[in-house]
C-alpha cells in the first residue's frame, strides 16, 4: 500500500498550477494595504497534476458502498440507487432557497417540493401505519429526541407528571441518552436468555410514572419480539406511551406496521432504509411519526394541501413544541427517500424487505457452525454472532474486524449490541448478490480456521492498510490531528 505524503508536504517553493501570460491590460489598483495580510499565506506550491493525484489517490482510500461490501450492522449500508441522487440534484429542487418568500405562502414557485414533503409523510404514514409526520429531524437520534419531547408535551398537556422512560438493555445507546436529555430518568430492563425484553422484570418496572416504552423491533440483536402487543397493552394500561425506534426498517418494509404494532411514536432513519445510506456523518434525516393523540404537538411547519389543491406551510399549532431543526429538515435526503419509494413502488418494497431477511439468514445459517450464535431463532434484517470461542485462542471481535479490512471487506458492528460479549453483528442487506455473501462468509470462515491454527495471522492485521494497528487510548486521548509548519 502506497504512503501518502499530506499535501503540505509536498510543496516545492516555486512550484505553480496555473500560469497566466503577460498581462496585456493595465494593472488594477492594488489593494489598500490594510487589507493585505502581513506574510504570504502558507499555502503549498504545487503543480496541478500533483494537486490531481494527491486528491485522487486519497479518494482511493475511501471505503464505501460503491466499493466494497458494508455489512455494518444496525446501520443498513446498502446500495443508493444512483437515479435518486440525480432527482435530489435537480435544479427546481437543489437550486430553491428556504427563504423563498413566495414559500411561506405556498407561491408557485415552491409548490413542487412543498408537495414533494406533503407526499412523503403521507407515504411514510402508509408505510409505518401512523397518523401523521414531521420531517424536520435530521438524523435518528434527533428523531428520538422530538419524540421524547412530544411524548412530554402529550403528558403536560394532561396534567400528568412523568418522571421515567423504559428501555431494554440491548436498545441502541441513543435511546436512552434522548430520554436523558429530554429529562427523563431512564429504567433499564434486562434481556432474559430467550433474547427478548424480561417479561416480569418489564411489569415489575411499569407504574404511573412511566412516560414511555421505547423499544428497538426487530431488536439491536435482529429478533423480532413476539410479545410486543403484549408489552403494548400493558404500556397502555398504565397510561404510559409506546416509542418504536425504527431507525432499521429494512425487515418490516410491507410486512407489519409500528402503528398497527400498538406503538404510539415511531421515528425512522431515511438514511438507512430509504437510500440514502448511514455513516461517514453525512447528511441524514429522522422523520418522527405519531398517532392521531399527538398530532398537536408536532414541529411547526407543517405542510398542508389546500382546497385548490396547492400546497402551503402552516404554522398555526398552539401546542407544538415548536422548531426542531431550521426550515424543513434535510430536504436532499427527504426527496431521496420520496424518488426511491415511489420507484420500488408496494411490490418493491415488500420485496427489499424479503432479501435484506433472507441474506441475514443466510448468513447465520452458513456461519452459525463456526461462530457462536447466542440466540439462536430466525433473524430478521441482521444476524448476531459472538466471537467467544476464537477468544479462547487469543483472537477478538476485534482482531476479526481487521483482518476482515485487510481483506476489503468493511467490517460488521463489532461490541455492539453490548448485551452479546465480543459481538459481530452482519447485516448484509438487500442490495447485495449471492456471489458477494459467498465470498465474505468464506473469508470469514477462513478466520475462524485461522483462529485455530494460526491466531497470530489474525491478530497481527491489517498488513496491507495505509494505517496499521492504532494504540485507541492514546489515539483519542492524546489525537494528532494537525500538521504543524516546520520553520
Ligand atoms: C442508527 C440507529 C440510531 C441512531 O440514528 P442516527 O441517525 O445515527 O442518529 C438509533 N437507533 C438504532 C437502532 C440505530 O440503528
Amino acid at each position: 500500500m502506497i504512503q501518502i505524503p499530506l499535501i503540505f508536504e509536498q510543496h516545492k517553493q516555486g512550484c505553480r498550477g496555473f500560469t497566466y501570460g503577460p498581462l496585456d491590460v493595465p494593472a488594477a489598483k492594488s489593494l489598500d494595504s490594510k487589507y493585505c495580510r502581513a506574510a504570504d499565506a502558507r499555502i503549498p506550491c504545487l503543480s496541478e497534476l500533483s494537486v490531481v493525484r494527491h486528491y485522487t489517490n486519497l479518494s482511493r482510500l475511501n471505503f464505501s458502498v460503491d466499493t466494497n461490501f458494508y455489512p455494518l450492522g444496525s446501520c443498513t449500508m446498502k446500495y443508493n440507487p444512483k437515479f435518486t441522487e440525480r432527482v435530489a440534484a435537480l435544479e427546481g429542487f437543489a437550486q430553491l432557497h428556504p427563504l423563498l418568500p413566495q414559500l411561506a405562502g405556498g407561491g408557485m414557485l415552491a409548490q413542487g417540493s412543498l408537495e414533494v414533503l406533503y407526499e412523503t409523510e403521507k407515504l411514510l404514514c402508509e408505510i409505518t401505519g401512523m397518523d401523521a409526520f414531521t420531517l424536520q429531524p435530521l438524523a435518528g437520534a434527533h428523531g428520538e429526541l422530538t419524540g421524547v419531547m412530544l411524548i412530554a408535551a402529550y403528558h403536560k398537556d394532561k396534567g400528568s407528571r412523568r418522571k421515567y422512560i423504559i428501555v431494554p438493555d440491548s436498545s441502541h445507546g441513543t435511546n436512552p441518552s434522548s430520554a436523558a436529555i429530554a429529562g427523563y430518568q431512564v429504567k433499564v430492563i434486562p434481556t432474559g436468555s430467550d433474547g427478548y425484553m424480561d417479561l416480569e422484570a418489564y411489569k415489575k418496572a411499569l407504574d404511573s410514572e412511566v412516560a414511555a416504552v421505547m423499544l428497538t423491533c426487530p431488536d439491536t440483536l435482529g429478533i423480532f419480539n413476539p410479545q410486543i402487543k403484549q408489552i403494548a397493552d400493558l404500556a397502555h394500561a398504565a397510561g404510559a406511551l409506546m416509542y418504536y425506534d425504527g431507525a432499521n426498517l429494512n425487515a418490516l418494509l410491507g410486512k407489519a406496521r409500528p402503528g398497527d404494532l400498538g406503538f404510539d411514536v415511531v421515528h425512522i432513519n431515511l438514511h438507512k432504509t430509504f437510500a440514502t445510506p448511514h455513516g461517514g456523518g453525512g447528511p441524514g434525516a429522522g422523520p418522527v411519526g405519531v398517532n392521531k393523540e399527538l398530532i398537536e404537538f408536532l414541529p411547526i411547519s407543517r405542510v398542508i394541501r389546500r382546497s385548490d389543491a396547492t400546497f402551503a406551510l402552516d404554522y398555526n399549532h398552539p401546542k407544538s413544541i415548536g422548531y426542531i431543526a431550521p426550515f424543513y429538515g434535510n430536504f436532499g435526503v427527504i426527496l431521496k427517500a420520496y424518488a426511491y419509494i415511489l420507484a420500488l413502488g408496494k411490490e418493491g418494497l415488500i420485496q427489499a424487505a424479503e432479501i435484506a431477511v433472507l441474506n441475514a439468514n443466510y448468513c447465520q445459517a452458513r456461519l452459525k457452525k463456526y461462530y457462536e450464535l447466542p440466540f439462536e431463532k430466525t433473524c430478521m434484517h441482521e444476524c448476531v454472532f459472538s466471537a467467544s470461542r476464537q477468544v479462547k485462542n487469543g483472537v477478538h471481535a476485534l482482531d476479526i474486524a481487521k483482518y476482515l479490512i485487510d481483506q476489503g471487506y468493511h467490517p460488521p458492528t463489532i461490541y455492539f449490541p453490548l448485551i452479546v460479549k465480543e459481538a459481530l453483528m452482519i447485516e448484509p442487506t438487500e442490495t447485495e448478490s449471492k456471489e458477494t455473501l459467498d465470498a465474505f462468509i468464506e473469508t470469514m470462515i477462513r478466520i475462524a480456521g485461522l483462529a485455530e491454527k494460526e491466531p497470530s495471522a489474525v491478530t497481527a492485521s491489517p498488513v496491507h492498510m495505509p494505517i496499521k494497528r492504532l494504540d485507541e487510548v492514546r489515539a483519542a486521548r492524546q489525537p494528532d490531528l494537525r500538521w504543524k509548519f516546520q520553520e
